[in-house]
């Protein structure tokens, strides 16, 4: 049996309607591996039928355009050039008419000019600079042209996946606004008069680290990157994030974020942070009604590991050590920083001792411990009564922020050891990266290209399976 696929043309103008091949299957015997249809017929389909109607549209628009506006004369051919503009659908190569300027518009300088040049004014097809985009936002370069190439019919050029991407996450980032040192506005009084929010917000903020590329150096260092999530009760959650020394618009980023999940004047927010100084600035003058915490995710971390730091010393001390952590523990736990300081600084002054061996392990807690004491005392206000939050339900740790650090970062740009980043890609990385997340990376691309969603003119016909 042979199957024959033909275009049927109808340009709606009386015109006798013009049938154009596509393709041709046979099919013999029935096996199950020869039922319908394969990557590779589907390849050449799509590949056909993006061509042909590619070169429809094209005929049709220098048909229509040919001619001088002014006197409608026809305007004269110069001679061709070559646009290449890539689908998902395959490369095509279109025929640029150059037509002289008509002798009526005598004056112009313009002796000659292209005439596609003038609708076509980028060479990739904006759903297939969306699809690059969200592919290497979730994979790495070389994975996103995989999985392009596997589906369609085209050959994926890693570089260009790259540049795309990049243009995409420059896009991204022109959209947020200038960074202003406040974000509240209003007073007290029209707050008050603001519909009651729905729900309070809760926002973790976060770092992670990122492995350098310096030039040729192979041996750079990592750069801190800062991710946040925000949780919304009946929304779902929102993430921001930039590389520290690249960007310079971070507040204004949270603040698009808190936008996003509809954040207003009069709505509480409780920022969640482990109060290093870049987040600090962040949450300040962001919202009226906010609460800053030092997350228990990040104080039990360090619990953790003077916890372990004791297990190893071979210590008289040992058993009297954990019995003074777990103390410490449940005072910053129910907020009593004063009394958990003045326990962490004693059971770190027992330890020292004048000629302590500095490569020893009770050198190596004591001077941990020393860490801990000035960690919590430069965040004492920071500090709650973390019991009684959880009593009522609250969020008091970032680690659901520790798993968007993981989701953002880690997943996409540390796992491999061999990537190493500069610091504009990684800044560039996350924001493609947090808008696929988000669910917004679509949007965005239909917001630059509005005209894409033309789904009114595309209609299935024939009797074809639900
Ligand atoms: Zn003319």
């Amino acid at each position: 049996m042979k199957i024959s696929i033909q275009l049927n043309i109808d340009h709606e103008n009386g015109d006798p309607a013009i049938i154009k091949p596509i393709a041709e299957f046979r099919r013999n015997d029935l096996t199950s591996d020869t039922l319908g249809l394969t990557i590779e017929g589907s390849k050449i389909l799509l590949k056909n039928i993006q061509f042909e109607l590619i070169q429809q549209q094209i005929e049709q628009y220098i048909a229509k355009n040919k001619q001088c506006k002014q006197c409608n004369k026809e305007r004269k051919i110069k001679g061709y050039n070559k646009i290449v503009y890539r689908t998902l659908f395959g490369k095509i190569k279109l025929q640029n008419p150059r037509l002289y300027t008509c002798s009526c518009c005598k004056g112009n300088e313009q002796k000659s000019f292209s005439l596609l040049s003038q609708i076509i004014s980028e060479r990739t097809s904006p759903e297939f600079e969306y699809l690059q985009t969200k592919w290497a936002s979730l994979v790495s370069y070389g994975m996103a042209a995989n999985i392009l190439e596997d589906v369609l019919p085209i050959h994926a050029n890693i570089s260009s996946i790259y540049n795309t991407t990049h243009k995409a996450a420059k896009r991204l980032d022109a959209e947020i606004g200038e960074e202003q040192d406040c974000y509240i506005n209003g007073c007290e009084e029209e707050w008050s008069n603001l519909p009651p929010p729905t729900t309070s917000l809760t926002v973790g903020i976060d770092g992670g680290y990122i492995h350098a590329r310096e030039g040729d150096n192979r041996k750079a260092g990592w750069f801190e990157a800062i991710v946040g999530k925000s949780l919304h009760e009946t929304q779902s959650s929102k993430r921001f994030g930039f590389v520290c020394k690249y960007d310079d618009k971070p507040k204004s980023r949270l603040n698009t974020m808190l936008q996003k999940q509809g954040f207003q004047m009069n709505q509480e927010i409780v920022f969640l942070s482990d109060g290093g100084d870049t987040v600090k600035n962040l949450q300040k003058h962001i919202a009226p009604y906010s609460e800053h915490l030092l997350d228990w995710f990040h104080i039990t971390m360090r619990i953790t590991v003077l916890k372990q730091m004791i297990k190893g010393l071979q210590d008289v001390l040992k058993e009297e050590l954990s019995k003074q952590l777990e103390s410490i523990k449940w005072n910053i736990w129910h907020g009593n920083v004063r009394k958990a300081l003045d326990k962490i600084d004693s059971f770190s002054e027992d330890l020292y001792e004048n000629e302590i061996d500095k490569s020893s392990k009770r050198y190596k807690f004591w001077k941990y411990a020393d860490e801990f004491y000035n960690y919590i005392k430069s965040n004492q206000h920071l500090i709650t009564n973390y019991a009684e939050k959880y009593k009522y339900g609250e969020t008091i740790s970032t680690s659901f922020v520790e798993s968007t650090v993981n989701e953002v970062i880690s997943k996409r740009m540390v796992k491999k050891q061999q990537m190493r980043w500069t610091q504009e890609g990684a800044h560039r990385m996350i924001q493609v990266r947090i808008s696929t997340l988000n669910n917004e990376l679509k949007a965005a691309f239909y917001r630059w290209y509005p005209n894409i969603n033309h789904s009114n003119d595309t209609q299935s016909v024939g009797n074809l399976a639900a």
